[in-house]
């Protein structure tokens, strides 16, 4: 008999998002689903990158990032936080959001060690700590506010901890972290050591006049964290895949050692032109109101219907509870939306490990005015 192959992942599927954007796809469906733009980005970056291109910026990057985009980012991080990072010490350009915490995973957590993750999560952070002999121990959180209870999580930290990965705004919760959430945080760590993992890919995608609060502003926090950040959000260029981590010297030189050897180098032009065009702060500094201004479209587009939407402060999504139309679990009840209704969403319960169901669909509203209006037709038909 052959012998079932010994996985290193035994339990993991295909990522959601590569789900459901291959079933829009094949269904001819409005997809709503994988969180990306549907609208153009602005067209002065991709003359940037022509230009880069154009001037021969096209071979292999510094292995850290170009340091003018490096520059660029500290100066960024300062005006926005008030501390200015050592661009050539604190700071690393990524593929994405998602190679970055993979470096960040990989390079600090250790076979056994313990894995602090609060669910719902982005579906990257779990595998990486499982190949890396890491354990994750959950903490679940759930509708409508999503919110972290901290004598909980006191509870869970202890000297195996050796990591706690955040990430506010919350994908798909919409949960925004208070100073108060940050100052628990800061207190449960310092008993043990604990390290931080913050990711904050939607950092400018934030309604109802908060500030996104981020791991730089907090010192004795940052002397153990790293922060994560992408492009990809900021300047509706998911394809692109370029983002960056923030982490003190000593976890910065940590990091290196394993983005060496994942990818080494960013695309280059694409470094260049996005240094250039981040000298103008107006280009990240409008998308709360521009993003505001979807998210309500489309929630006052829902009213009247038997959706009920749970609040969201932050990130391009929300979740809508279908309680009152279907007893069926949420990825059923997804795919039927998709396949029946052409409209496609991503389950809530795909970001818990135990599939915890809720009644609750995640809706991207990235999108043009038209497709948003396309697809409230159809939900307020349901
Ligand atoms: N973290 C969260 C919470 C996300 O939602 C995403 C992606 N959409 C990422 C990380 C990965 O970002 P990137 O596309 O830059 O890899
Ligand atoms: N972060 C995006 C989302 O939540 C998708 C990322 C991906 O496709 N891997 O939809």
């Amino acid at each position: 008999m052959e012998k079932t192959f010994d996985s290193k992942l035994p339990d993991t599927g295909t990522s959601i998002f590569a789900v459901m954007s291959g079933l829009a796809r094949r269904e001819g469906a409005i997809n709503l689903s994988q969180g990306f733009p549907d609208f153009d980005i602005d067209p002065d970056l991709i003359d940037l990158v022509y230009k880069y291109m154009k001037k021969g910026y096209n071979q292999y990057a510094p292995m850290q990032g170009v340091p003018v985009l490096r520059e660029a980012i500290a100066r960024k991080i300062h005006r926005i936080y008030g501390r200015m990072p050592s661009a050539d010490d604190e700071i690393t350009v990524t593929a994405g959001a998602t190679q970055a915490l993979f470096n960040a995973i990989t390079a600090l957590v250790r076979p056994g060690d313990e894995v602090i993750v609060f669910e719902p999560a982005y579906d990257s952070y779990v595998p990486v700590i499982r190949l890396n002999g890491g354990v994750p121990v959950y903490v679940r959180l759930t509708k409508p506010d999503f919110r972290i209870d901290w004598a909980r999580v006191e509870q869970l930290v202890n000297e195996r901890t050796r990591l706690i990965i955040v990430n506010t705004p919350n994908n798909p919760g919409g949960y925004v972290f208070s100073d108060e959430d940050w100052q628990h945080l800061q207190r449960i760590t310092a008993r043990t050591g604990t390290l931080v993992l913050s990711d904050e890919v939607y950092e400018h995608i934030i309604f109802d006049g908060l500030q996104h609060r981020s791991l730089l502003n907090y010192p004795t926090l940052y002397a153990r964290g790293i922060a994560v950040f992408s492009f990809g959000k900021t300047f509706h260029a998911t394809g692109w895949k370029t983002g960056y981590t923030v982490a003190p010297p000593h976890l910065t030189a940590e990091l290196r050692k394993v983005h060496q050897f994942n990818v080494f180098a960013v695309n280059t032009p694409v470094q260049y032109a996005l240094a250039e065009y981040l000298e103008d702060p107006a280009r990240y500094e409008n998308l709360p109101d521009f993003y505001q201004e979807k998210r309500d479209y489309f929630i006052n587009g829902l009213k009247g219907s038997r959706w009920k939407p749970v609040p969201t402060h932050g990130t391009y999504f929300i979740g809508l509870d279908y309680s009152d139309i279907s007893p069926l679990d949420e990825f059923d009840f997804a795919v039927k939306l998709t396949r029946e209704y052409k409209v496609a969403s991503i389950p809530f319960s795909s970001f818990y490990h135990d599939g915890y169901n809720q009644h609750l669909l995640r809706f991207c509203f990235a999108k043009k005015r038209e497709t948003l209006d396309k697809a409230l037709a159809v939900l307020q038909k349901i």
